[in-house]
């Protein structure tokens, strides 16, 4: 049984098209294989499939959809060691990193498994005496997730499983530089036999899939991460038919060193935090913020342990830094390190001349709050440093972003610890820790990164509707 297929997966059935999407590794810019650029029918048929599976799926037992999607966790993690080569393949991410990737995907479809059977209602005393209120939960139907690059096998388990969990079906779009991972999924949902029709993946334009399901009215759920732009489009499409929408978009996180951090640990954390998958994750850190008096021992421990990191093909032993995604990336890193430059700051390390998709990780120190680093993603292995004097001036600089996805900060100090939590305008905040993403957690930004939750008993009821049921009992 190959894991690697080249064909999209509709209704239990591979479908192949002559009309083919290329798709190379990052790595070495080779292509490693094609997958169906499918039209406008396909798309409408796998609907069509999902819809009818769904009469069947919702029907069944909680504990038994936790059922087969506690095999399907199995499996993954059987095949651990394969999904992780696919995915270093398409994806360019270190074979070590890889593998927590994909056991951080399973995580979500075992959370889920045990979750499905907690779509809990409630009652509520009624304010009449022959009333009786009840709420139920019910799954809200055909659903269809789009999803990105940088996480080519978790971004679909945590909105597949809890799909499926909620008793859902679902059309997942994966990104099209990485369709593998996603197929590798359909065939171990086959494999444990979830039934055909409820977990469907298909390829092809984006544009032209994005029409197909927020134009019919039997996809009641758009779930999307991605950039802030496509999402914002999404939901002017989804308000076509009312459909709801969950959005998990960019984000510019804030780190911040104060005067009572420990450094150690800071410089741990921010590593962890900005250098993972090479910088392209939407909770990596955009920006440090370093109160002066720690400043040069922050940069000088932060620069040796970025120096120490190791740069290459991401199938090589000891590789922690894989390629950028592709050349728009390599771009787009060069441009945020001039422009940073250009705004003042100190080149403190890299910046060295792009060899393909490698760049060298850089750190930049002294750099302005107004630099494009301080306001836009870069998606890259740049650390930029801002010094900053008081408490009140660093949160009114985390703050002046139109994102508000994770943030990060170091003290020692409780009282401060409380007091900056409460004020970051974030959905997720690391408090001396540098790595939050975990399947028990409700993870989600606000702002312009989006709306709702994925992971924990929140990304359930994202796929459940609240039905109330008023029962009237007078004689
Ligand atoms: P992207 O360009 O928005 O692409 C994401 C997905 O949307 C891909 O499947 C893409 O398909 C599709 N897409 C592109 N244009 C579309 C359109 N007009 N209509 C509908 N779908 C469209 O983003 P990306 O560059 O792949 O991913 C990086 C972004 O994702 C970053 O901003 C990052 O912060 C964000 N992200 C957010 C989270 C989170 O949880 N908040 C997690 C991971 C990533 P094609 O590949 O076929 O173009």
């Amino acid at each position: 049984m190959t894991l690697k297929h080249e064909a999209a997966y509709i209704n239990g059935r591979w479908q192949s098209t002559n009309n083919t999407i290329a798709v190379d590794n990052p790595a070495t810019q080779e292509v490693i294989g094609r997958v169906p650029n499918l039209d406008e029918s396909h798309i409408q048929q796998a609907t069509d499939h999902a819809h009818t599976a769904w009469q069947h799926w919702r029907e069944l037992p909680t504990t038994e959809r936790g059922d087969y999607l506690m095999a399907w966790y199995h499996a993954i993690m059987a095949h651990q060691d394969e999904l992780a080569a696919l995915m270093t393949e398409e994806q360019g991410k270190p074979l070590a990193e890889a593998k927590g990737e994909i056991a951080y995907g399973a995580s979500f479809v075992k959370w889920f498994a045990e979750e499905a059977r907690r779509a809990n209602g409630n009652t509520i005393p009624a304010m009449s005496r022959t009333q009786q209120i009840t709420v139920i939960k019910q799954p809200v139907g055909v659903c269809a997730a789009i999803t990105p690059w940088n996480f080519p096998n978790s971004m679909i388990t945590r909105k597949a499983a809890a799909a499926l969990a909620a008793g859902c079906t679902i059309i997942v779009k994966p990104a099209s530089a990485t369709p593998f991972s996603a197929l590798a999924l359909a065939q171990l949902a086959e494999d444990v036999g979830i039934p055909k029709g409820v977990f469907n993946v298909v390829t092809g334009k984006a544009s032209m899939i994005a029409k197909v399901v927020t134009t019919d009215a039997r996809v009641r759920k758009i779930s999307f991460t991605g950039s802030t732009d496509v999402g914002r489009q999404l939901m002017q499409s989804a308000a076509t038919n009312i459909q709801r929408i969950s959005l998990e978009l960019g984000g510019n996180a804030p780190f911040i060193v104060f005067d009572d951090a420990d450094i150690d640990k800071a410089v741990a954390g921010a590593v962890a935090a900005k250098f993972r998958n090479n910088g392209q994750t939407c909770v990596c850190v955009n920006r440090f913020y370093v109160h002066r008096s720690v400043l040069s021992s922050f940069e000088s421990k932060l620069v040796a342990a970025v120096k120490a990191l190791q740069v290459g093909n991401g199938i090589e032993s000891g590789v922690q830094l894989g390629p950028l995604i592709n050349n728009e990336a390599v771009q787009t890193y060069q441009q945020h390190i001039d422009d940073a430059l250009e705004h003042g700051g100190n080149l403190l390390y890299g910046n060295q001349a792009a060899d393909g998709n490698f760049v060298q990780p850089t750190v930049i120190t002294n750099v302005s709050p107004k630099a494009r680093v301080c306001r836009e993603e870069t998606f890259a292995p740049l650390a930029a440093i801002v010094p900053f004097d008081s408490e009140t001036e660093v949160l009114d600089y985390a703050n002046e972003s139109e994102y508000g996805l994770a943030g990060y900060f170091y003290s020692e100090s409780v009282r401060r610890c409380w007091r900056v939590a409460m004020a970051l305008e974030v959905g997720m905040v690391g408090i001396n820790e540098g790595l939050i993403s975990n399947a028990t957690a409700p993870f989600g930004g606000i702002k312009a990164s989006g709306l709702g939750r994925e992971g924990a008993h929140d990304g359930l009821e994202e796929y459940l509707e609240t039905k109330y049921l008023c029962f009237n009992f007078a004689d």
